[in-house]
């Protein structure tokens, strides 16, 4: 059988602890993976393109355990990116019912531009499943702790990029 070959596209503005889950999880199922980051033209993300690849390429490389995973920066269709790697599995995460609307509606879409893709859903560890990169940023700016939920480089990254912005400080 030939190799299986899935993307896991996101925002990733930051990538999390909820995101390196599913990523692990593809993982075990998939022979290789790339990470998808998008340019993301609907939200306004905190950190710019270049630095939401950098930062999810440092992010992926102090996880241990993790085997064929790359990361790549993406723009243009996410279907037409996934047909030039000859990859036939897009993974997404679904949290909770609220995903759910949004990500039918992405998996009808995907079907109708390029029928050889499948999508494939995987849950979260139930402790990750309230997170998201929003709530994220919103406690890390009104001073909360977000060790536990994101990994060590992208605290860094929200310190330097949010100096003095932060309500404890
Ligand atoms: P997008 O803008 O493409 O939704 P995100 O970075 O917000 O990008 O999310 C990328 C994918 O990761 C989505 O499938 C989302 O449901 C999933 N995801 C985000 N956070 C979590 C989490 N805590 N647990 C599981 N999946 C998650």
């Amino acid at each position: 059988m030939s190799e299986i070959t899935a993307i896991v596209p996101g925002t990733f503005d930051p990538i999390t602890n909820g995101h390196l889950d599913i990523i692990k999880r593809a993982n075990t199922i998939f022979d290789k993976i790339i990470v998808a980051v998008a340019v993301n033209t609907s939200k306004t993300p905190l950190f710019t393109f270049e630095e939401r690849v950098e930062l999810t390429k440092k992010a992926i490389e102090s996880v241990e355990g993790l085997s064929g995973v790359v990361v790549e920066g993406v723009r243009g269709l996410l279907v037409d990116f996934a047909r030039k790697e000859k990859a036939r599995v897009i993974v997404r995460g679904l949290r909770a019912v609220s995903d759910f609307e949004y990500e039918m509606q992405m998996a009808f879409m995907n079907r109708r531009l390029n029928k050889e893709i499948e999508m494939v859903y995987l849950m979260p560890y139930i402790k990750y499943s309230f997170l998201s990169s929003s709530i994220i940023k919103d406690v890390f700016i009104n001073g909360g702790d977000i060790s536990k939920f994101v990994p060590q480089p992208v605290i860094e990254a929200m310190y330097k990029k949010l100096e003095g912005v932060r309500g404890d400080e």
